[in-house]
């Protein structure tokens, strides 16, 4: 066994669980270090606390003068708290965060010192950014970035510093994260939806989208990650054997916590109370060595920068219980990988989830009225929701062997179909009383019922009605929330917007009363929009056949998929709502496009490395013992020693087989590299990096894993599958 391993497994049999101390009552240290409410009626005074409120609740700007209350009054409380920095924390188009910290120390006269943070400090920085990525935006432009305070995503202390989320824009305004075109598209869905709920209920003010994810990872011992090159560079493993027992047995699914993850994961929930993220749920996943964690729902901005801060942590807190956490999509072939759902729904300002059935015919419409434009506008912008949720690693996923599968579609249960069916039968034109007393006791008035035993689940569904929200569940495990927010919203927003014109018209022009119209409107849109529900198995063959017919897309690959993010009508979604213009989407396709291309060049590397200094070498170490061998048994036996030696002699072949094979696959890989690095156009790029270099991996592959299975396990360098899966 190579040293590297042996001292890595010998290193993790010695393990002890970290002791972790708890907190007596989470309730008690919940968003203790968060400036929340409670914090800022502490700190501030009522003007200023009026206007952060303001600026959360109405989106008003804050005056000068008075972020310079706001700051000091921050800055008593974060230096009361143990701060020494602060920094502006930001989500630029690398899907992390990024921070810089600085210090609240400034130097004054006389040799003294004193703490500092004024005003314009929490309101607007210009870090150096020049080496974020920008598709063109800050070439084109001259423009230097700047980070501005997003006082609806309350300002938190981690370690000892003072982070305060901020968006980040060219000074020409254009957007260069990703948290600014999901504020705007936040934005649209309240008004759109605001105005919509109006039919129903004249007094809400204001909608907001809610956001509840579930972080699915791996969890793997520190020093066997730290022994895998492929683990350590790329995330996942690019080779290794299957372990003969996987997944197989299912028992691992909800099984019990070993202690060490335990004592990992109350550590992490304890740092997440602290921080103010609400984590509620924990439990092994179905992979071996694979959990979940999930929060309590919140407001979709705030909910995606817990779920990044999450990301974070997890890492750090990790790290302390000698773990690496793995986030990626596949780290291992052969059994499952990790998502990310993201339940979705809408909620009023007077306490009302817009997904959720009431108790009265009304409340049933408006919840109908809801449910339904947004399964239009899934149906009308499937490509666009496909594009928000492309990556390299999500490939993995999405379109190969895993749920769900590359075709969006939308599930909703038999009993809602049924509804549905019924709805689609309404009358054109102006509904008769007794049509309107059927539709209100049997139809709509029967939905409370209906949802009580709402059992239907359905795990190969990408977008799921899951009875008081939605749950996209094609989003992955590394992703930042925000990009399928941003999409989900705006298109939500767009439709909503477009159905209050609808049902205004109808209302206006042929002199329908407001229900009728709401009906007539909803009933073209069930017709309008059947293709993009299904209620089968999304895994099989018969379903791509079908949503062909159907005229769904299936893009299974991310430079296939993120061409929707760039056609006429994003850009025309994106314009018309004002988050985004031609060129930010651009610039962003073009980031992205060039984020997959290198991806893939670093793990084609990766593997080449192994494969040429791991894999050959050791196979070569391995056939000398053979050869050894057969030299012997020849002296021994002579001229028959081929019966008692050919064994070995196979293997001696085998071996210089596979090896003739893995150098071929990594020469004609590199010679692609190659080509695919000299195509300017990065679109043109990736489509190389995904057609010609990419299937090599494959190849190379499948040749390492058999000499994994024919070498002595003692010389065997990198750690393997059931080590790495089965060590608790
Ligand atoms: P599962 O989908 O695995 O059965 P749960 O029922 O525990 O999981 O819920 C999943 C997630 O749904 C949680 O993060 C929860 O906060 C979230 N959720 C529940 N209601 C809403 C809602 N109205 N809006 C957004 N997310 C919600
Ligand atoms: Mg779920």
């Amino acid at each position: 066994m190579s040293t590297l391993r042996f001292k890595a497994l010998s290193e993790t049999f010695n393990r002890k669980p970290v002791p972790v101390s708890e907190p007596e009552r989470r309730s008690e240290i919940f968003g203790k270090n968060v400036f929340n409410e409670h914090a800022m009626r502490q700190y501030l005074t009522k003007d200023s606390f009026k206007s952060v409120m303001e600026a959360v609740v109405k989106g008003t700007k804050i005056d000068r003068n008075i972020a310079d209350h706001i700051s000091t009054g921050m800055k008593e409380w974060a230096i009361n708290k143990g701060a020494t920095h602060y920094t502006h924390w930001f989500q630029p188009l690398t899907g992390a965060t990024a921070e810089k910290h600085d210090a609240f120390f400034e130097t004054v006269e006389g040799g003294l010192a004193i703490e500092k943070f004024g005003g314009g400090q929490l309101v607007q920085q210009e870090p150096d950014a020049s080496s974020f990525p920008n598709g063109g935006i800050r070439n084109t432009f001259e423009a230097r970035g700047y980070t501005a305070w997003d006082p609806t995503s309350p300002a938190f202390i981690y370690g000892t510093t003072l982070c305060i989320p901020t968006v980040f824009v060219a000074y020409t305004g254009e957007a260069l994260d990703n948290k600014t075109p999901l504020l705007r598209a936040l934005q649209s869905v309240d008004q759109a939806a605001t105005a919509v709920v109006k039919y129903f209920d004249k007094n809400v003010t204001k909608v907001i989208a809610t956001l509840g994810w579930e972080q699915e990872y791996f969890l793997i011992d520190k020093s066997l990650a730290a022994a895998r090159p492929d683990i350590s560079l790329a995330g996942r493993t690019l080779l290794g054997h299957s372990s003969a027992k996987g997944q197989q047995l299912d028992d691992h699914y909800f099984g019990s916590i070993p202690v060490r993850v335990l004592n990992f994961m109350r550590d992490l929930e304890t740092e997440c109370m602290l921080l103010g993220i609400p984590v509620k749920t924990r439990h092994n996943e179905v992979a071996p060595n694979q959990f979940e964690l999930a929060p309590i729902f919140e407001e979709a901005n705030l909910a995606v920068d817990h779920n990044s801060l999450l990301m974070d942590v997890m890492d750090k807190v990790a790290d302390r219980h000698n773990f690496k956490v793995l986030f990626h999509e596949k780290p291992f072939a052969g059994i499952n990988g990790s998502g990310k759902h993201n339940n979705w729904s809408l909620a009023t300002d007077t306490g009302t989830n817009l997904l959720s059935p009431g108790s009265t015919p009304m409340k049933n419409l408006q919840f109908l009225t809801f449910f339904i434009n947004t399964i239009k506008a899934v149906n009308d912008y499937e490509e666009l929701l496909r594009a928000s949720i492309a990556s390299a690693s999500n490939d993995h996923r999405l379109g190969a062997n895993e749920a769900p599968p590359a075709i969006i579609s939308v599930f909703i249960g038999t009993q809602l179909t049924e509804v549905l069916n019924e709805l689609e039968k309404v009358t054109d034109g102006k509904l008769s009383p007794e049509e309107k007393t059927e539709l209100k006791l049997n139809v709509v008035g029967k939905i409370p019922e209906i949802m009580l035993d709402n059992t239907d689940r359905n795990r190969t569904s990408p977008f799921a009605f899951t009875g008081n929200k939605f749950e996209l569940r094609a989003v992955g495990s590394t992703a930042n929330c925000a990009n399928p927010m941003t999409v989900l919203n705006a298109v939500v927003a767009k439709q909503l917007i477009d159905f209050k014109a609808e049902v205004d018209a109808l209302i206006a022009e042929k002199d329908m009363k407001k229900d009728d119209a709401i009906f007539n409107v909803l009933r073209e849109y069930i017709k309008q929009s059947k293709r993009i529900r299904f209620e089968g198995d999304g895994y099989g063959q018969a379903w791509e056949k079908e949503a062909k017919k159907r005229g769904l897309s299936n893009y299974k690959t991310t430079p296939q998929a993120l061409k929707a993010k760039v056609s006429k009508k994003a850009i025309a979604l994106y314009e018309e709502l004002g988050i985004m213009n031609k060129v930010e989407i651009e610039a962003r396709h073009e980031i992205e496009v060039e984020e997959y291309a290198k991806r893939i060049q670093i793990e084609g590397r990766v593997l080449g490395d192994i494969a040429r200094n791991h894999v050959i070498p050791t196979a070569i170490r391995y056939q000398n013992i053979l050869i050894e061998n057969v030299r012997g048994l020849k002296e021994i036996y002579g001229t028959s020693f081929k019966k008692v030696a050919a064994e070995q002699m196979h293997l001696i072949e085998s071996i210089s087989e596979h090896i003739e094979k893995i150098n071929k696959g990594i020469n004609q890989m590199i010679d692609e590299r190659k080509k695919a690095n000299t195509l300017e156009d990065m679109e043109k790029r990736a489509f190389a990096y995904c057609d010609k270099v990419k299937p090599y991996f494959d190849v190379i592959r499948y040749h390492c894993d058999k000499l994994e299975l024919l070498v002595d396990d003692e010389l065997w360098p990198l750690a393997k599958y059931r080590e790495l899966l089965f060590t608790k």
